[in-house]
């Protein structure tokens, strides 16, 4: 009997089986790292631009 689990980063259904899923329980190791928090570090830079959070933006300037 397999027992499916759902990858706590993006709820996709993960089999859990040591050969099928060894990211378990991510269903990848991308996965895996965003939860780890690597995703947010250097070591994943993400191309594109960062945008600072102090940064004024016209776009998502919102009316107060
Ligand atoms: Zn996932």
């Amino acid at each position: 009997m397999t027992r499916t689990v759902n990858c706590p980063v993006c709820q996709k259904p993960v089999e859990w089986s040591a050969e099928k899923s060894p990211f378990r329980p991510f269903c990848s190791e991308r996965c895996r790292l965003i939860d780890l928090g690597d995703w947010a570090s250097e070591n994943h830079a993400i191309p594109g631009e960062p945008v600072p959070p102090d940064m004024p933006d016209d776009k998502n300037e919102e009316p107060q």
